[in-house]
């Protein structure tokens, strides 16, 4: 593996895990018991067999992935130009509740733990119906985590008592910050909104009882140290350095960007310090890692083996539809058995040229635990 694949994989596993907590999440205390089948396609994965995650992956006999995402809404406030956003083409939807008490049914079914309502493209705050979701999932004690990572913008749209339950409801919030002036940020998002999302960061931050982490998405690089005097002094003003440390965290600065498969230097150039990753097209390629993390539920139904760079719900990827099987079903189907398995079945169509793609064997260099 090149020191290149590396770099790219380490930022990407932070982009994708950004949210996954840690064993406290109670997975690894739901399968640290499970019985290995044959039929588990995790044991004929060479790099991953015998080794200390295979026990997160299970419930009883059956696969699972290490968490689920639920997407409740592909819509997003923003169109940023990192983002293939403006290429989905799936219809914009906010998912249907009795499909999304379906869904939570399935994944506690295959042990629960973690769950994160983060979109693949959107933003949490838009969808309508997010704060009776919450208070349905405060009757499910099969969920025991809940993550989401939003803009921040469209947090105008609850008052302070409604933005208070919802910080508090989610044990780990992150919002991405795509600029830190407004020249920045508009290149950066297309929208004239820059004022808004200070305002939605700054009430986030002061509502929650935890710390907030600060993904940075940025068109210019800076050092640390004055992105934490823009949070401290143009955010937060009112609170005191030491505060501002303990209410948020910088996670993560970020000036070069996965390319989804079809962005790159010549088609979509970056302004100011932007790059694409580069990515070579191969015809096959290691298995993936990051689907190990998570599969993605589409606010159709419709359930990605990926849920990283699948911005459009492509065939190839899909495992099928909630609404006409079990996650549990899909999750143990053929389909997935052949997805995670390339060395036989051949590297996906879609995944040849994916700059998110990290190789598996990954794990062995960095332990996520
Ligand atoms: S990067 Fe996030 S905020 Fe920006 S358009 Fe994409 S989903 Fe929306
Ligand atoms: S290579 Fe495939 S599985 Fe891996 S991140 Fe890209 S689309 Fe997802």
């Amino acid at each position: 593996m090149s020191l290149e694949s590396l770099n790219n994989g380490a930022r990407t596993l932070e982009r994708v895990v950004g949210e996954f907590p840690s064993h406290s999440s109670g997975v690894m205390a739901t399968d640290a018991h499970a019985q290995h089948g044959k039929h588990q396609f995790w044991s004929d994965l060479p790099d991953l067999n015998g080794i200390q995650y295979t026990g997160l992956l299970t419930k009883g006999k059956m696969n699972r992935p290490l968490y689920l995402r639920i997407e409740t809404v592909n819509a997003c406030n923003n169109l940023c130009i990192i983002c293939a956003y403006r290429d989905q083409e799936r219809t914009k939807r906010t998912m249907d509740m009795d499909l999304f008490k379906k869904t939570v049914q399935d994944y506690v079914a295959l042990g629960g733990g973690f769950l994160s309502l983060t979109p693949l493209v959107g933003d949490v705050l838009l969808d309508r119906k997010l704060t009776e979701r919450l208070r349905y999932l405060e009757s499910v004690p099969g969920i025991r985590e809940l993550g989401v990572t939003t803009n921040a913008v469209l947090a105008s749209r609850f008052d302070d008592g409604e933005l208070q339950y919802l910080v508090n409801r989610f044990q780990r919030v992150s919002i991405s910050v795509y600029g830190l002036d407004s020249d920045e940020y508009e290149k950066m998002t297309q929208r004239r909104t820059y004022n808004e999302m200070v305002e939605g960061i700054r009430r986030i931050l002061v509502q929650s009882p935890r710390q907030i982490s600060l993904e940075f998405r940025l068109l210019k690089k800076r050092p640390e140290e004055d992105i934490f005097r823009w949070v401290a002094e143009e955010v937060v003003p009112e609170l005191s350095p030491e505060i501002v440390r303990q209410k948020a965290r910088i996670n993560s600065v970020i000036t070069d960007y996965a390319n989804w498969g079809i962005y790159g230097d010549q088609n979509t150039p970056l302004p100011h310090d932007a790059r694409w990753f580069a990515s070579e097209y191969r015809q096959q390629r290691p298995q993936c890692l990051i689907p190990i993390f998570a599969c993605i539920v589409f606010s159709n139904g419709n359930v990605s083996f990926c849920p990283c760079d699948n911005f459009d719900d492509d065939p190839e990827l899909r495992l099928g539809n909630l609404l006409e099987s079990s996650l549990a079903q899909l999750y143990n189907g053929p389909r997935v058995a052949e997805l995670w398995n390339w060395s036989r079945h051949g590297t996906p169509e879609f995944c040849r040229n994916c700059s998110f793609h990290i190789p598996i064997q990954y794990l062995w260099i960095m332990p996520f635990t």
